[in-house]
């Protein structure tokens, strides 16, 4: 009999962990509220200790198929467009890590996962399904799912539909940020607001001037903000961030806000002249109907203190649901990937029924909390340092131009995930 682990949530972490679990030989039934597979229209970075592990999961050609490989990150000063430091990527991450540097559109990753997992046997999708609850016995999980309401509109009013209970050997919970699973297993303090705003567009680079395309990762540092903008689409398009220090009132756990482009206009007034203008040129590329730019209040929680956020019996956190971060080190979605390639790993020694599920579990924690509380507290120095003012901004760009290239590469973590086993 084949084990069984059950997944809630089918984002980027969610699609993950299915595949590398079907590959440890395991049945797999994943649970997703929305009524579509889908991602945001927005770009991610990828370093490449998250491309070698899709690499070992079989999805190089289809990465290449849709990715961007960035030749190098540039670092320039947001006010006075000065270069401050650059790192190499390309061959050189290709050569230094065994796996080169990519940027690409959420959608395409998404995508590509759904794919792999798809092509696979004892794997179950199942959509419009929110996860409510879990009961953990010793011996089983039991998780609770409330499908979706089949309604005919204007005859019946809507029924909330039955709940439904399904039984596994293990339970991830891969449901992000505002995690159900996670409010249960921890009862902890909800989500923090970072008061940081992301603006988030992305456009066609033919509907860019010639001189305001790129196809290498940018980085912009100026007071109390930073751009960073990079290709996705094969470097046909180019997916623009920028991130101020504000608050948006109204609903933090709905990310998608309009935004108004006047109000980043005007953050952006003292900046260099081709940043404004990039700003100024994807405004323009969006058009009336279709603005380019979306709003994003950004959440995170404080850096990981204990294997016991990470799993608890036979239930496993991953990604956002365990360690959400500021998106200051692009590795948000990477160390939801290492997770799910960890738990592969484990869940592959527990396909044996002689293994006992929570002990792998544990392990699965032990070797991953301290990496991922690294990343966490990383990502909220460099927000820190990116939008520096004063002293500490002398201080940064002084050590960028004498440093470069030794400041911003990061062997411990662009190299293999440390492991306990
Ligand atoms: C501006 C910005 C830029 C970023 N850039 C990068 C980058 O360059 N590189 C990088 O690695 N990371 C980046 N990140 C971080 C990255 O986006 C996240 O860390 C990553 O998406 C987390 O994936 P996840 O699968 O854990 O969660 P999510 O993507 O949030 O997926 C959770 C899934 O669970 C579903 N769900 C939620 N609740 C339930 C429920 N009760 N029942 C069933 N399903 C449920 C949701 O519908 C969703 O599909 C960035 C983030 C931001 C905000």
């Amino acid at each position: 009999m084949r084990r069984q682990a059950l997944i809630a949530g089918g984002g980027i972490g969610g699609l993950a962990a299915a595949l590398a679990i079907s590959r440890a030989g395991w049945g797999v039934r994943l649970y997703e509220r929305a009524p579509v597979f889908s991602e945001v229209g927005a770009g991610v970075q990828l370093g490449p200790n998250v491309v070698r592990l899709l690499h070992d999961w079989g999805l190089q050609g289809a990465l290449e198929r849709v990715a961007a490989f960035p030749e190098r990150l540039v670092v320039r000063d947001a006010l006075s467009g000065q270069e401050l430091g650059t790192l190499p990527l390309g061959q050189r991450a290709l050569k230094k890590y065994g796996a080169p540097y990519l940027t690409l559109h959420r959608a395409d990753l998404h995508a590509l996962l759904l794919q792999g997992v798809q092509a696979r046997d004892h794997v179950w999708l199942k959509l419009n399904t929110p996860v409510t609850a879990y009961a953990d016995s010793g011996h089983a999980v039991t998780l609770r799912t409330q499908p979706a309401a089949a309604s005919t509109p204007g005859l019946h009013p809507v029924q909330a539909a039955p709940l439904l209970e399904v039984e596994g050997d293990a339970l991830i919970g891969a449901d992000g940020l505002w995690s159900r699973l996670r409010q249960q297993m921890l009862n902890d303090a909800p989500p923090r607001a970072t008061g940081h705003l992301a603006y988030r567009a992305m456009l066609s680079q033919i509907r860019l001037p010639a001189r305001l395309r790129s196809q290498q990762v940018t980085v912009w540092l100026g007071p109390r903000l930073h751009v960073v903008h990079y290709p996705v689409r094969s470097g046909e398009w180019l997916n623009v961030v920028v991130i101020v220090q504000g608050q948006v009132a109204g609903d933090l756990q709905s990310w998608d806000h309009h935004a108004n482009a006047a109000d980043l206009q005007q953050a952006m007034g003292q900046t260099a002249k081709l940043l404004q203008d990039l700003i100024q040129a994807v405004t323009d590329g969006g058009g009336k109907d279709s603005p380019s730019w979306r709003l994003w209040p950004l959440s995170d929680r404080p850096p990981m203190s204990g294997a016991h956020q990470q799993a608890q019996g036979r239930v496993a956190l991953l990604g956002d649901a365990a360690h959400p971060m500021r998106p200051y080190l692009a590795q948000g979605a990477g160390m939801a990937i290492e997770d799910a390639a960890e738990l592969g790993s484990m869940l592959a020694v527990a396909r044996d029924p002689a293994f006992d599920v929570p002990t792998v579990l544990q392990r699965y924690a032990l070797n991953r909390w301290q990496r991922n509380a690294r990343v966490q507290a990383r990502s909220m120095r460099n927000g820190q340092i990116f939008h520096a003012r004063g002293p500490l901004r002398w201080a940064r760009d002084a050590s960028m131009k004498l440093l470069g290239e030794k400041l911003l590469d990061i062997p411990w973590l662009y190299g293999a995930a440390p492991r306990m086993l």
